[in-house]
């Protein structure tokens, strides 16, 4: 294979309680990605011209996952990356994610297959070091392996993808004011206390055990965050108007997508997601914060070769 062009997907990670252990891809919102082989031994990255991300491949997520793959390799050939940049650096969606997941499953195609999903995610883990300075894997697990993908370990990696519901549907709303992945990280707090950890794992757990008997009010019960959301919320301009809105509108529950701005909401089914999006842009409205909302399905696949 000389030439492939790829969807590679947005993600929403930490799912409310699961904070660096989970994320999911979403359906509709994502990145374009073509991979071209070169004779000339270089990684060259071009990016639409309104872009402000670098072209410097040691700068971009993608080059840097890109140059350790075919070194590793040992490759005999180049690679030109073509991104499509459709996903807003900064929104928490995985834009940084979409790009490294992307650059490791493409250049994987060029070099014949010869890593394993796993193996992939932890090149596109480099990505995520560039871009946040934490090699967290939970955008870029869900972007390769699809679906609801758990990381049970960091070291060793392991990486479990879960059942995804098919009528889990998501909404996410992004207000357009940056937060920058590497602040809203170092605000975190260092300690937690034993009573907010226990409830954080039975939440987890049941999240999990929702997914599986796809018990949605289960799911919804168990979306609470009592140790990241009250110190990242800060960062979002009402926040907890949007969380009252998707909640009193019908959602199974929700919360802060990655490290925010971008705030979801899981729900049954595409109508009642509808449903949310229409009353969180009634929040947003009021104020004078460019939004976009995206209504998806959950992507069971992950990457895509379009
Ligand atoms: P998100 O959670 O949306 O991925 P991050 O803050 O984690 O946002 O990542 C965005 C950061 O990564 C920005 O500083 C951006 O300059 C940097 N970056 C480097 N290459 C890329 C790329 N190809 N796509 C997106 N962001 C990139």
């Amino acid at each position: 294979m000389d030439k492939l062009k790829i969807f590679a997907p947005a993600t929403v990670a930490n799912v409310s309680c699961a904070f660096d252990i989970l994320g999911f891809a979403l359906d509709t919102v994502g990145d374009e990605m073509t991979f071209t082989k070169t004779t000339e031994k270089l990684v060259q990255i071009t990016l639409p011209e309104n872009s402000n991300l670098p072209t410097d491949p040691l700068k971009n997520v993608a080059g840097v996952v890109a140059i350790e793959m075919l070194k590793k390799a040992n490759a005999d050939f180049g690679v030109l990356i073509e991104i499509d940049k459709r996903i807003k650096p900064g929104s928490g969606i995985g834009s940084s994610a979409a790009s490294s997941a992307g650059a490791a499953y493409g250049v994987n195609r060029l070099l014949g297959d010869i890593y394993d999903n796993a193996e992939l995610v932890q090149f596109a883990m480099l990505g995520e070091a560039l871009a946040s300075g934490v090699a967290h894997a939970d955008n870029v697990a869900p972007a390769i392996f699809g679906g609801f993908a758990l990381v049970r370990s960091y070291s060793p990696l392991e990486v479990i993808k879960l059942n995804s519901p098919n009528e889990l549907f998501c909404t996410v709303i992004h207000p357009q004011i940056e937060v920058k992945t590497e602040k809203s990280r170092k605000i975190l707090k260092k300690n937690i206390l034993l009573k907010d950890a226990v409830e954080q794992w039975g939440n987890i757990a049941g999240l999990i055990s929702g997914l599986y008997s796809e018990d949605y009010d289960l799911i919804g019960r168990s979306l609470q965050d009592k140790i990241v959301e009250p110190v990242r919320s800060l960062f979002i301009p009402l926040f907890y108007d949007v969380k009252k809105s998707f909640m009193d509108a019908g959602a199974l529950g929700g919360g802060i997508s990655g490290s925010g701005p971008s705030v979801f909401a899981l729900s049954r089914g595409e109508k009642q997601a509808e449903k949310v999006a229409e009353a969180m842009r009634k929040v947003y409205s009021q104020t004078n914060i460019d939004f976009d909302i995206h209504v998806s399905a959950i992507n069971s696949v992950g990457i895509k070769e379009i």
